[in-house]
C-alpha cells in the first residue's frame, strides 16, 4: 500500500518512498525541557505517532525508527535552572530542571497514548557529534569564526529559504532586528558562542562554548539516522528558521542535495478562537487538561482536524469528543477487533494521515453495526487505553494478576504491591495496616480518577473489590 504524504520542501502530496523499507527513518523536532509541556506541545506528538503508528503496520514495527530529541541545553532553561535553584552549583540545577521536566514530559505524553519513539537523544550527549559538524560546515566554507562565535553564513549557499518559501527580503527584515556587529551578513546565524564562567558549556576548537540550538538537531538526526534520512517533521513555527537552518548546516557538513526526503509541518493550535497565551489565561498544560479530561478524549480531539490545518482548542469540541468517544466505547467493549484495520480508516490515514477521513469511516462502521471492524480502527489509533470508564477488580489475597490489573488502570504498576500488602493485612486483622495502606492508594485519586476500596467474605477469606472510574 502506498503511503502520501504533503512535502513542505515540494509544495505538494508525494508518495513515501524510503530510502530503505527495512528502515523507515524518521526525525521530530522534541521538545526543550524547562516547563510543562502545553496543549500546543502535543499536538506534533500525536500527530507523529499516528504516522510512526501508519509506518508500523505498513513496514513492519522492527522497520521504522522514530528519533524524536530533547533540548537539554538552552538560555530558557539556564534562567529556569537559576531562578528556581538559586542557592546551588548551576549544573546541578540545570540538571535538576532539565530531568524533572523531561519526566513530566514522559507522563503527559504516555497519557495521551503515543509510543515512545525508538531513540530519545538528548542533546548534551552529543556535543562531540555537533563540533565534527562545525568543523566540517568550516572547511567547507559555509561558516566562520568571530569572536568566539562560530556563524553560518547565509549568502555561502544560494538556495537558502526554499524549504519554508521565505524571501531574501523578508528573512532579512526579520533578522536586521538585532544584528550583533560580528555578523558578515544580517542573516548569518550561530552554531556556537561563548559561555561565561556562570553558564554551562564544553571545551571546543573556538574556546569554551555552547552550541546553537539548530545545530544540536543537525548532529542528532545524523548520529541516528545518518546524513540522508526519509522524513523530518515538527511544528509550521519550526519551518523557519530552525527547519531551514538544520538543513542548511546538515547539507553543507555532508554535501548532501537533501537532509530529509519529505518534510512534515502541522498546523497552529490556538484555543477558544484566539492565540494561546499566559497573559490572556486561555494557556493550558497538558497535565492540567488532564486532570479534567481522559487523555483518549485529547487525543481524539486532536485528530479530528487534519493536522495540516490550524486548530481551534475549545470545551465545547472536547465535550462532543468525550460524547462520540462514550458512545464507541459502549459499542467496542469486550468485542474482539477485526483480523483487519477496515480499508476505509487505513486509506484515510494513508492520504497524508487524513484523520478526519478516518473518524468519518469509523462513524460509518458504527452505523452499520461492524463493531469488529470499529474496534480494530480504534486499537490502530489508540483510542481506547485510557478510555476505560469504569472497572472492578477482585483482589483476592495472594492474586498478584488482578492487583497489577487494578494498578495499572489506576496509572501506577506499584500500587500491585500495595493492594496484596492490603488485603493480606485485611485477612490478617491487621486493621491499622490495611487502613493506612488503603489510604495510600485513595491519595491517587484525581478529579478524573475515583478509586473505591470495600471488602467482602467469599467463604473464609476477605476480598478486595477495586473499582477503578475514569471519566
Ligand atoms: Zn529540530
Amino acid at each position: 500500500m502506498t503511503v502520501t504524504l504533503y512535502n513542505t520542501a515540494a509544495r505538494a502530496k508525494q508518495a513515501l518512498q524510503p530510502i530503505d523499507p527495512a528502515n523507515v527513518r524518521m526525525y521530530v523536532c522534541g521538545p526543550t525541557v524547562y516547563d510543562f509541556a502545553h496543549i500546543g506541545n502535543a499536538r506534533p506528538v500525536i500527530v507523529f505517532d499516528v504516522l510512526y503508528r501508519l509506518l508500523r503496520h505498513v513496514y513492519g514495527a522492527d522497520h521504522v525508527t522514530y528519533v524524536r530529541n530533547i533540548t537539554d541545553v538552552d538560555d530558557k532553561i539556564n534562567a529556569r535552572a537559576v531562578r528556581d535553584f538559586p542557592d546551588i552549583d548551576l549544573n546541578e540545577a540545570i540538571r535538576r530542571v532539565t530531568e524533572g521536566t523531561a519526566d513530566q514530559y514522559q507522563k503527559d505524553v504516555a497519557e495521551l497514548g503515543n509510543l515512545p519513539p525508538n531513540v530519545q537523544p538528548r542533546a548534551t550527549e552529543h556535543l562531540p557529534e555537533m563540533i565534527v559538524l562545525i568543523e566540517r560546515i568550516i572547511a567547507g566554507g559555509h561558516a566562520y569564526e568571530a569572536e568566539g562565535h562560530v556563524l553560518f553564513h547565509v549568502p555561502s549557499m544560494p538556495d537558502y529559504g526554499r524549504l519554508s518559501g521565505r524571501s531574501v527580503d523578508d528573512m532579512i527584515a526579520g533578522a536586521r532586528v538585532d544584528v550583533a556587529p560580528f555578523k558578515r551578513d544580517p542573516m548569518d546565524f550561530v552554531l556556537w558562542k561563548p559561555s561565561d564562567d556562570g553558564q554551562p558549556g564544553w571545551p571546543s576548537p573556538w574556546g569554551f562554548g555552547r552550541p546553537g540550538w539548530h545545530i544540536e538537531c543537525s548532529a542528532m538526526a545524523w548520529k541516528h539516522l545518518g546524513a540522508v534520512f526519509d522524513i523530518h517533521g515538527g511544528g509550521i513555527d519550526l519551518a523557519f528558521p530552525h527547519h531551514e537552518n538544520e538543513l542548511a548546516q546538515s547539507r553543507c557538513a555532508h554535501g548532501t542535495p537533501v537532509m530529509a526526503n519529505i518534510w512534515m509541518h502541522n498546523g497552529f493550535l490556538q484555543v477558544e478562537g484566539e492565540k494561546m497565551s499566559k497573559s490572556l489565561g486561555n494557556f493550558f498544560t497538558i497535565r492540567e487538561l488532564l486532570d479534567v479530561w481522559p487523555g483518549a478524549v485529547l487525543r481524539l480531539n486532536m485528530l479530528r482536524t487534519h493536522y495540516r490545518q490550524p486548530i481551534d482548542w475549545t470545551v465545547a469540541a472536547l465535550s462532543e469528543t468525550k460524547a462520540m468517544l462514550d458512545g464507541w466505547f459502549d459499542q467496542v467493549q469486550g468485542v474482539a477487533p477485526a483480523a483487519t484495520v477496515p480499508a476505509g480508516v487505513l486509506d484515510a490515514v494513508s492520504d497524508d494521515l487524513n484523520t478526519p477521513g478516518a473518524i468519518a469511516a469509523m462513524h460509518e462502521l458504527a452505523k452499520k453495526k461492524d463493531f469488529a471492524g470499529l474496534r480494530a480502527a480504534w486499537d490502530f489509533l489508540n483510542l481506547g487505553v485510557y478510555a476505560r470508564k469504569d472497572a472492578t477488580f477482585p483482589i483476592h489475597p495472594g492474586n498478584a494478576e488482578a492487583a497489577g490489573q487494578a494498578a495499572a488502570a489506576i496509572g501506577d504498576a506499584a500500587l500491585g504491591e500495595t493492594l496484596l500488602a492490603r488485603v493480606a493485612a485485611r485477612n490478617a486483622k491487621d486493621f491499622a495496616t490495611s487502613d493506612a495502606l488503603r489510604d495510600e492508594v485513595l491519595k491517587r485519586q484525581t478529579p478524573r480518577l475515583a478509586i473505591r476500596i470495600a471488602d467482602r467474605k467469599d467463604g473464609d477469606v476477605f476480598v478486595t473489590d477495586v473499582r477503578v472510574s475514569v471519566s
